[in-house]
């Protein structure tokens, strides 16, 4: 195993910690989720030694086949972050314990036309940008998509998601997120998860109230070319 692996891990590890007493939260109740998109399939192996358990990636065909090559690695929970299309809903929802990319009722409605019994934890993705055509809901529709959500006896709604836009202070979003995460929980006041922080921006997003990191390259080093 490439060793300069479990030194990043323990020093993202170490700064989350850093930046959760920092803020007077209790580390243990932040979830690092290890975003290992474009790297191959052994990287998950390893990252499950070093004690990994929460893995992240953004496209379907992907988190499909690491989660079938891997499926002897029983206790990880594999959350799907990437944009999510409703004709690929089936095989999103059979790979992933969670979906953080929620962002229209016709994903959510596919997504519940697709289970088999069980239930599914997702996330709402917030769009924080100015620009329209980028994933997720306006903060001003989030609280309707709740409501929409909220009915689909097979879907959870756990919290919000949302990505900083890359020409603002992470933090002064990240308060707009906070703003939707409670409107969400006015119509369902048990959705206490916030999904935020990236590498350039986590200790801001544990400062704000995040519940679920997203790390990828401070992690896992840079990413290979997308294929
Ligand atoms: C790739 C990705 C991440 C991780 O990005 P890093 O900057 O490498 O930490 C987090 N969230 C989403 C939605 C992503 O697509």
């Amino acid at each position: 195993m490439d060793a300069a692996l479990a030194d990043r891990l323990a020093a993202v590890d170490a700064r989350i910690t850093e930046a959760a007493r920092g803020a007077g939260r209790d580390p243990a109740e932040i979830t690092r989720i290890v975003v290992t998109k474009f790297h191959p399939v052994s990287l998950i192996t390893d990252l499950y030694a070093l004690g990994v358990r929460d893995i992240g990636e953004n496209r379907q065909q992907e988190i499909t086949a690491k989660r079938r090559e891997r499926e002897q690695l029983a206790d990880l929970r594999w959350h799907f972050i990437g944009q999510a299309q409703t004709n690929k809903a089936r095989a999103v929802r059979a790979a992933s314990d969670v979906v953080h990319s929620v962002d229209r009722p016709r994903i959510a409605d596919a997504l519940h036309a697709a289970a088999s019994g069980d239930v599914l934890d997702v996330l709402l993705q917030v769009n924080l940008t100015d620009d329209a055509g980028r994933g997720g809901v306006s903060p001003a529709g989030v609280e309707g998509l709740a409501a929409h959500v909220r009915e689909l006896d097979t879907l959870r709604v756990r919290g919000v998601m949302a990505v900083a836009p890359l020409d603002e202070e992470p933090a002064r979003a990240f308060e707009r997120l906070r703003g939707c995460a409670d409107a969400v929980r006015r119509v369902v006041p048990d959705a206490t998860w916030i999904s935020a922080g990236m590498t350039g921006d986590f200790p801001e997003a544990i400062a704000m109230g995040a519940t679920h990191l997203r790390i990828g390259s401070a992690i896992t080093g840079p990413r290979p070319p997308r294929d």
